[in-house]
This record gives C-alpha cells, structure tokens and sequence, in this order.
C-alpha cells in the first residue's frame, strides 16, 4: 500500500512525487509508468533529438534521486483500471496498487489520422522514445518529408528536417501556422524564415488518404483537391488527446481532460490530476482550462503537493511555452491570440525582438524570438498597463499597430 500512488512518471508525474518531498511530506509515494526507460524529458524529441545522431535521452532526474528521496518507481508498468471505492489500481498482468491517495499524471497521446484517411498506419507520431527511434530510424534514408499539421511539434519537425538537407511539405488544415499558440505576427515571421530555408507549405489543406506505393517505395499524401504529394516519409503531427479513460471508466468527470479545482482534485475526494491529463477550474475564466505543456504542469505539481501537506500553495504562474526551431526560439505566454493591439520591441530584422500584446492597454501576452532574458523579465509584467510598462522598461511604443 502507498500513501501515494502517481500514474504516469513524465514531467508531471516526477515533478509532484519531486514537490511532496520538498515539502517535507513523509509518507509512501509510488509512480507507476508504463514506459521502460527512465523518466526523461520529452521536447526535446522533436527538437535536438531529431537533429543529433547519437542523442541519448536527458532524465528528468538521475537514477539516484528516486531512491535516495524514498520515491519507489514502477516501470513498463500499464494501468488499465481504477477502483475508487476500494482505493486501488489495477494493471494489466492483475496486480493491485492499492494506495491513499491516488494522483493521475497520465499525459496525453497523439492524435491519429482517421483510418479512413490513413488504413495501413503509414504516417508516423512522435511522443514517446519509442516514437523517436522508429522516426528517426526512417529519417535517416529519407530525402523528402511530408509533415501533416503545422503546430508547434510539426514546425519543429519541420525545422530540424530542413537544416539536415531534406525537401519538406507542411501540410495545413487551416490558413496559417501554430494557430493556437502564437499570434500572426510571430507565425509569419516564422513561415518567412523557414521559407526562405526552402520549406513548402499547403495551407487550407485537408487530406483525404495517406497510402504507401510499395513497389516504389514513397508514401503518396492525397489532399481533397486531387494534389498528391509524395514523400519518403510522412509524419502526422495534429495535436494529442488526453488520456481520460481510466478516470471516466472509474465515474470521475471528464471534458477534454480529468476535470480538477483550483487545488487539482477530482471529483473524488482523494484524487488528483495533474499534467497534460487535467483540467484545472480558472476562476477568472470561470471554466476548466487543459494545457499542454512542460512548466504549467509543474506548477500544478507544486499546488497539489501544497494540497496534500497543507502548506501554502505557490504563487499563480501564468503559462509559459516555448519552441525550438533550428536558429528560432521562440517563448510566449498569455493570450497570444486575444490582443486587440501589438507592438514589437527591438527591430525583428536585428533577429531577437518581442511582441507584446496588449487589450485595453493592458499587457495580455508576450512572444519572444531569441530573446530569453527579455521574456523572463517581460512574462513577469503580463498584467501591467501600458503607460506604466513602458516607463518600466523605458521605451516608447511605437504607434499602436490595431488588428
Ligand atoms: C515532441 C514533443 C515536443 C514538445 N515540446 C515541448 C516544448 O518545447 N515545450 C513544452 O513546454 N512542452 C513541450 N511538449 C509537451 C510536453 O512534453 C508535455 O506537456 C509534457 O510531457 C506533459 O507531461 P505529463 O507528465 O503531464 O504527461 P506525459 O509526458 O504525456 O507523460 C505521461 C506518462 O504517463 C504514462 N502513462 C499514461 N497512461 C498510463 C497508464 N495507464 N499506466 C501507466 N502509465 C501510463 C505514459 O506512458 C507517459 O510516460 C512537447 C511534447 C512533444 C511530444
């Protein structure tokens, strides 16, 4: 029995078993993951990972934090039931985790195309090492690469294909890049540069099938106006679902994500969500809110683990994100897309520069190119109203740019 059972050992799994440590927290904790490798970060997958030929995976922690802070972790482990009423979780050989509090660190997955779309599973997806190692095994022969969706992970992909020499397609369902998570003035710029590296893009594209012609070796993509790209490789980068299975097959609520309060407990009493598996009540926004990303959910670990011992929580955090695309770093936080107004500091042809977004005049977002230092200190401001900000940084706005 552990006073504490984790789901998942990724970063949000370690980091809460991490977070009840150092809060002095002393009973029993246990992660439990199904992955065989230890715990490691994962951008870096489409980022370094993709561009090093001996890349070896970076642990989020070394082998000798688990045991020395009495953390037992449980790997190639699969979780494949909950009882809530009898406080355990059952895995997929039939053994019991039967546990006091239970803690649901379980991520997320890549979205698949439809099999409609794609029968025979030619399109690759990156999450895991697994993922990376069949990626890149296929990449290593390959001369060109067609990338369906034109997010984040699939612009990274993109990247790091493209300075390693291969003709690359960019595939997009809507009319512009990472739509959901920089605004258009930072997507453009970034479609320039990679264009300007050769890149080709389809934007408005949706793809009707994605077959493999054997006797040729290339994988053909259809798109619904008859174009067939071919390419020696086709990776399939649309976004990822939660993983929510186990928690809605136990009774607890579920909506795009384990829905949390504010402290990241379920429904149930002595459960919890944390990580790219949660949704957590905003009670600005008044609804639940599911981020993908690194440092939301070790924020989140830090709250829960206040939670349980009873300590104070940590101050709010805004999001932060961030992306590495060859030459381009990209940060931002906030609403990148709900400014009614923007203004760039520094000149973006200087390469590093900011976009600041501001609705009614006050600063809602921050975007970053290259410029680390200037996002900490900017991410810190969101809030801020413009005057005030701009005599904090001294500067003057240029003329307000209206959408
Ligand atoms: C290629 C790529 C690039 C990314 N780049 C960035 C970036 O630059 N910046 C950023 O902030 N974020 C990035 N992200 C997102 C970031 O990796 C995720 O937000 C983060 O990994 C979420 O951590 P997590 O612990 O909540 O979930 P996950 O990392 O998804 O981990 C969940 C773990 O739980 C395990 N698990 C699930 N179900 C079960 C079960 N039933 N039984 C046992 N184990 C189970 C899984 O195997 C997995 O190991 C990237 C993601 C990918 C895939």
């Amino acid at each position: 029995m552990s006073d504490i059972l984790v789901i998942g050992a990724s970063h949000s799994g370690v980091a809460v078993a991490a977070a009840l440590r150092g809060a002095k927290y002393d009973g029993s904790i246990m992660l439990v993951t199904e992955e065989n490798v230890l715990p490691y970060h994962r951008p870096p997958l489409s980022k370094e990972a993709l561009s090093k030929d001996d890349y070896t995976l970076t642990p989020l922690r070394p082998e000798t934090f688990y045991a020395s802070n009495r953390i037992d972790l449980i790997q190639a482990v699969k979780i494949v039931a909950l009882n809530l009423a009898e406080s355990y979780a059952l895995s997929e050989d039939g053994s019991r985790f039967p546990y006091g509090r239970l803690i649901l660190a379980c991520g997320a997955e890549p979205r698949r195309l439809p099999k409609s779309v794609d029968a025979d599973g030619v399109a690759h997806t990156l999450r895991t090492h697994d993922d990376l190692t069949g990626l890149k095994a296929r990449l290593a022969g390959a001369k060109s690469v067609a990338i369906i969706g034109g997010g984040l992970i699939g612009m990274e992909i993109a990247a790091m294909a493209l300075a390693k020499g291969r003709d690359v397609t960019v595939i997009e369902a809507g009319s512009r890049l990472m739509e959901r998570t920089v605004s258009k003035s930072i997507a453009n710029y970034v479609l320039d540069r990679h264009l300007n590296q050769g890149l080709h893009v389809r934007f408005g594209a949706a793809v009707t099938t994605v077959v493999r012609d054997g006797g040729r070796g290339i994988d053909l993509v259809t798109l619904s106006d008859g174009e067939q790209i071919e390419a020696d490789i086709v990776v399939v980068a649309i976004g990822a679902a939660p993983h929510e299975n186990l928690a809605r097959d136990a009774g607890l609520e579920v909506n795009n994500g384990i829905l949390v309060s504010e402290i990241g407990r379920s429904s149930h009493p002595a459960v919890y969500a944390v990580g790219d598996c949660s949704a957590w009540y905003d009670p600005v926004l008044g609804r639940h809110v599911r981020n993908e990303a690194v440092n939301p959910g070790q924020d989140q670990a830090k709250i829960v683990a206040a939670a349980i011992t009873g300590a104070s929580p940590p101050p709010k955090r805004l999001p932060r994100y961030w992306s590495h695309q060859a030459a381009i770093q990209i940060q931002m936080s906030g609403e990148v897309n709900g400014a009614d107004m923007e203004a760039v500091l520094n000149a973006p042809a200087s390469g590093a520069f900011s976009v600041l977004g501001f609705k009614r005049d006050r600063l809602v977002a921050v975007q970053t190119i290259n410029a680390p230092q200037q996002f900490g200190k900017l991410h810190e401001m969101i809030g801020m109203d413009r005057d005030a900000l701009a005599a904090a940084l001294d500067v003057e706005f240029p003329p307000p740019h209206h959408h």
